[in-house]
């Protein structure tokens, strides 16, 4: 197995004359610092990463400004999985789950017969799009395959895995090819699916090596063009100022109200678990519209 040290990186990759892109992600420390925040049961865990692996590996095929999320809820022993990606693959991710779950889970006794969201939101526009597949799959890769052929209509092959402090994923997609009759067609279908045999026959472990030794695992003969690679990392993008934004919507009254009760407010974010705490004063500072001067302490 690879040396599992340093950042995560995505790398993106070309197969020359031929109509097929492909990305490979190995998260890295982005993975490694995302499991320390949160321990997860084993399975739990696995599914995680390979989620993360995943909206990463969706991002870097789609452009836009802002933010992308996969979001999974069902009725098995995970109820709810978050994986967000920024477009300069920032991740996050958090999951809940039922107190009990066995170590080998399966797939669908994880997200049971529930159904998984891609949510892109725009930072700048604040415009959202949404786009939803069922969880009937054999695991995140088939979902997110059926998402593809439904929403972008081209065909496309993921490989995800996740073990231990490891988590990595690769992507192929067809493009659609230049006009150039039927043998040429035929051609580009057995390329594709040569491509496709290759990508589904790697073992978990080949997928955590690095690009430049799986490249010619997945390419064969082909002539695959590597670029440079792009750093993925964890953070959260919480803040002191958006906690307090969210003081606000829920209205003095309210927040007045635990005070009184619990005598400050405490709010930890359900991603990277740090604290913000609120006493009376900062509460008032709020509410008062004066710019409070240090409404967070973070613990
Ligand atoms: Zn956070």
């Amino acid at each position: 197995m690879a040396d599992s040290a340093g950042q995560g990186q995505l790398r993106r990759f070309l197969v020359e004359q031929h109509p097929v892109r492909g990305h490979h992600v190995d998260l890295g420390d982005a993975w490694r610092e995302l499991r320390a925040v949160h321990p997860y049961p084993p399975a739990v865990e696995a599914l995680l990463g390979e989620t993360v692996a995943a909206v990463v590996l969706l991002a870097a095929t789609l452009k836009f400004d802002g933010r992308l999320t996969l979001q999974f809820t069902g009725h098995g022993a995970v109820s709810l999985l978050v994986a967000q990606c920024t477009h300069d693959f920032r991740v996050r991710a958090v999951a809940q789950y039922a107190d009990e779950i066995p170590p080998l889970a399966d797939f669908s006794t994880l997200v049971g017969d529930g159904r998984l969201a891609v949510t892109i939101e725009s930072g700048e526009s604040g415009g959202r799009y949404q786009g939803i597949v069922p969880l009937d799959g054999d695991g995140i890769g088939p979902c997110l395959e059926a998402y593809f052929a439904s929403s972008e209509q081209l065909p496309t092959r993921l490989r995800l895995t996740a073990q231990g402090d490891r988590a990595a994923g690769m992507l192929l997609q067809r493009l659609p090819g230049a006009a150039g009759g039927e043998a040429v067609a035929a051609r580009e279908h057995e390329v594709w699916d040569a491509l496709v045999r290759n990508l589904d026959t790697l073992t978990a472990a080949e997928l955590l090596q690095p690009t430049e030794t799986l490249l010619p695992r997945v390419g064969g003969e082909l002539d695959c063009r590597l670029f440079a690679g792009t750093d993925v990392v964890f953070q959260c993008g919480c803040s002191g100022s958006r906690v307090s934004d969210m003081l606000r919507s829920l209205g003095a009254t309210e927040v007045r109200d635990i005070i009184r009760e619990q005598g400050n407010v405490s709010v930890q974010c359900e991603f990277c678990r740090r604290n913000y705490r609120f006493d009376a004063i900062d509460v008032e500072e709020l509410f008062a519209g004066s710019p409070p001067s240090a409404p967070t302490r973070p613990n």
